[in-house]
């Protein structure tokens, strides 16, 4: 892919399947928002790379068991840089889709689609959110904003005003499972769009990778647009390698 002739016949391929196609189902990962300021996990600036322990940290059982793994995780996202981060180009293209948007599901907890201005009934977060906060004993929800103020104020593991019980982020961590409703609808759109675009994700975390596979199945053509190689080109009808927010301009801003 490294061929410039080769890419340009994969971009006009991908070009003439985005215009005959009625409706379009959005995949999209960690690399979507790496122009956002926010590193992936895997690439070589990401999380798990600079900071072992982070994966510590995304694991449900040692943030239950440990007030130590909790501190940590609460005193990083007070200083996280996720809440400052603005919607790149790539978000803002996708936007373009209007309504033939079918289903866009994000393994983004960021938020930036819907800041972008992608309507949200339309977004899947399969992974959750970090904008909520959740109490793991009694459901109780609210926004990031009022436990980070909690932290902020001296409070290092803020328990849930609710129950006393253990409050986290609304994201998915490691070992909970996901919610089958999202992933209905994450398996519906593959089917029944005309089109899957998988973009800035390395197609290695399941069930939501089988995305691609399903709609194969189902005859769907599937763009890949990544800045490496994935685990699933072999099956793509077009791979583009390299930026999202060039590629997706590219392809919807023209
Ligand atoms: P990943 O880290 O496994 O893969 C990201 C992929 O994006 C890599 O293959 C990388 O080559 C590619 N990439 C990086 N920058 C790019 C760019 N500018 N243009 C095109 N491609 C680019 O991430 P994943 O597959 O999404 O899965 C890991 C999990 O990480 C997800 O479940 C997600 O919940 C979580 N996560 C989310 C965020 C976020 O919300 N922004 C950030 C880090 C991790
Ligand atoms: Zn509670």
């Amino acid at each position: 892919m490294s061929d410039p002739r080769e890419m340009n016949e994969a971009l006009e391929r991908a070009i003439r399947l985005l215009e005959s196609a009625r409706s379009v189902a959005v995949l999209t990962g960690a690399g979507i928002s790496t122009d956002s300021g926010i590193p992936d996990f895997r690439g070589p600036n990401g999380v798990w790379t600079r900071d072992p322990a982070a994966e510590r940290r995304s694991n449900i059982n040692s943030y239950l068991a440990d007030p130590q793994v909790r501190r940590d995780a609460w005193r990083i996202r007070s200083r996280s840089e996720m809440f400052d981060a603005q919607p790149n180009e790539a978000h803002r293209a996708l936007v373009a889709l209007d309504n033939r948007l079918h289903t866009l599901v994000t393994q983004n907890i960021d938020g930036l689609h819907q800041q972008a201005g992608t309507p949200p009934d339309r977004v899947v977060e399969i992974h959750g959110t970090v904008h909520s906060w959740e109490c793991v004993d009694c459901g109780a929800r609210g926004p990031m904003g009022e436990a980070l103020d909690r932290v902020r104020a001296g409070e290092e593991d803020p328990p849930c005003e609710m129950c006393g019980g253990i409050i986290k982020s609304a994201t998915i961590l490691f070992g909970q499972g996901l919610v089958p409703a999202d992933l209905a609808r994450a398996e519906r759109a593959s089917i029944e769009a005309d089109l899957l675009l998988a973009i800035g994700t390395s197609l290695s975390v399941y069930p939501v990778a089988g995305m691609v596979p399903t709609a194969v199945e189902a005859g769907r053509p599937v763009i890949i647009i990544n800045a490496e190689p994935t685990d699933l080109d072999h099956l793509a009808t077009a791979v583009l390698r390299g930026s999202a927010a060039d590629l997706l301009s590219a392809l919807l801003l023209r």
